[in-house]
Formats: structure tokens, sequence, C-alpha cells
């Protein structure tokens, strides 16, 4: 397993996973070996609370909490979720699925042995800034913010852009911005 992108060697989270330190935020998971597309990697596991007691625990800034249902939300900030270490990236290699009521990570691609596995954590606006991306990737959006929502933070990066800008000219579309 020489020249992989981690360092040491840590035991295996699953056949596919390793757990190590991470350039993106803190420790990340990694892959082992070549993983093809569509594989069901690692469950998402955590403590099953209600809409109420997620409120709290947000407040209290925890990353880890998932949308399971109407009724019930997902806290995985466990030690036993080896799921919460992977990253969250804005071209991520993965993707969260929800298989009859459990939370799988599932790859999107092939994923190359030493890459990072990445998933778009999915958050919505509220208190964007204070999550800001480190992810690396070339079409970051700098803040960790689901998918659905890039147009609106380019659209406002451009907008701040424009305004600092010298002689920001209004509708012209010929500005040499
Ligand atoms: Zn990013």
């Amino acid at each position: 397993m020489a020249g992989l992108a981690y360092e040491g060697t840590p035991l295996p989270v699953n056949e596919y996973l390793v757990e190590a330190g991470s350039r993106i935020h803190g420790r990340g998971l990694f892959a082992i070996k070549t993983i093809p597309p569509d594989t069901q990697l690692i469950q998402y596991l955590g403590e099953r609370i209600s809409k109420a007691e997620s409120l709290v625990r947000c407040e209290e800034e925890n990353a880890y909490i998932f949308t399971l249902d109407d009724q019930y939300d997902l806290d995985g900030d466990m030690p036993w979720n080896p799921a919460r270490w992977a990253n969250h990236s804005c071209s991520p290699n993965c993707e969260a699925y929800d298989v009859e009521g459990q939370i799988w990570l599932f790859s999107k691609r092939e994923i190359q042995a030493g890459e990072e596995i990445t998933f778009n954590y999915g958050y919505d606006l509220e208190d964007y800034q204070e999550h800001p991306c480190a992810c690396g990737s070339p079409a970051c959006v700098g803040f960790m913010v689901a998918e659905e929502f890039f147009g609106v933070i380019q659209r406002r990066r451009d907008l701040a852009m424009t305004a600092t800008g010298p002689l920001a000219s209004v509708g012209s579309g010929e500005s040499e911005l």
C-alpha cells in the first residue's frame, strides 16, 4: 500500500476504507483500493433523535445531524460512526442515500486507491458564511452548501466582486470587470 495519500498503516474501517489525516479538514476517510461506481460503501450510523432534540444539538454546533423523516433526525456525532470522518466537498465522489431508513454513502463514480471519500453535506443557506469550504476542488463555491444553492452563492459572490470593482456599471453587459 506504499504511495497512498494517507500516512501510517491505520486499521481499515471496512474492506474499502481507512480513516486518516485529511488535507480538507481534520480526519478523513480514504479508499484503500479501487472502488467501482455505485458501490454501497459505509452506513452513516448515529442516534435517532426527535426534531426538538435535533434543534438543541444543532444550536450546539453539531455538524453531523442528518434529516431522516418528518419526525426524526440522525445524530452521527458518535465514536462508533466512522462515516462521520467523511468530509464535505463541492465536487464529491460519493452521495448519501436513504436505504429503507438507513443512511448509506454510495460512490458516484470510480474512486482510486488513496482518494479521499467526500460527499455534499447538503446544508441550506442558513448561516452559510459560518461554514467555509476548504475542499480544494476547482469547482469549490467557498461554502458548505447543498448543490441546489451553488447558483445563489455564485451570484452573491459575483455581486460582491462587482460592488468592489471600479465603476460597477449596471446593465451594460460590456463591463471590463
Ligand atoms: Zn468546496
